[in-house]
């Protein structure tokens, strides 16, 4: 029998924060939220991307190289979003930097943005001088649980509504708007 509600399910299955690539044309400015970056080796596989499942995976016996993708938690001030960013092997090593000179990311101030017009276009990452304070940062997150969730559940990411992706790595992920 149909339920009439005053209200949306409940739905905890979907990621409460979005999951986000640098936007080729805005550079992203934040303050992250995360004490370090966490990886993962990822493919673009059959439409939509999936962690590498190590010997029995079946893109990599079909020849797909996986590629390493990072990801943080971040406080967006131009919007006062928290998203979860991914980022590429090319900008880890300064975020390794940042680590390992502070021991913690949390509380740095991050630009990001693309080295040309292409929404896949290089990443460049950059830290910013100073530190926001502990008692002016959100609580962190834990990302792993939210990105397990969003790779197991199909249908639940779709591509995002403004990617424009160009072969090799598509735009398996939401952008900014
Ligand atoms: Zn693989």
């Amino acid at each position: 029998m149909a339920e009439w509600t005053t209200a949306p399910p409940d739905n905890d299955q979907r990621a409460p924060y979005r999951v986000i690539r640098t936007n080729h044309m805005k550079p992203l400015r934040g303050v992250i939220l995360s004490q370090h970056l966490v990886g993962i080796m990822l493919h673009y596989w059959k439409g939509r991307s999936k962690p590498c499942e190590g010997n029995e995976c079946e893109a990599c016996q079909a020849g797909q190289k996986p590629r390493w993708k990072g990801y943080f938690q971040v406080h967006n001030a131009d919007n006062q979003t928290v998203y979860i960013v991914e980022i590429t092997e090319r900008v880890w090593h300064e975020f390794n930097e940042e680590d390992r000179k502070n021991g913690t990311l949390r509380g740095a101030r991050i630009e990001l943005q693309r080295t040309n017009r292409k929404a896949n276009g290089p990443l460049a990452a950059r830290f910013l001088a100073g530190r926001t304070a502990e008692s002016e940062l959100g609580k962190e997150v834990a990302i792993v649980p939210i990105l397990e969730r969003m790779w197991e559940i199909t249908g639940q990411v779709g591509p995002a509504e403004d990617a424009k992706g160009t072969e090799g790595e598509p735009n398996h992920l939401k952008m900014q708007a």
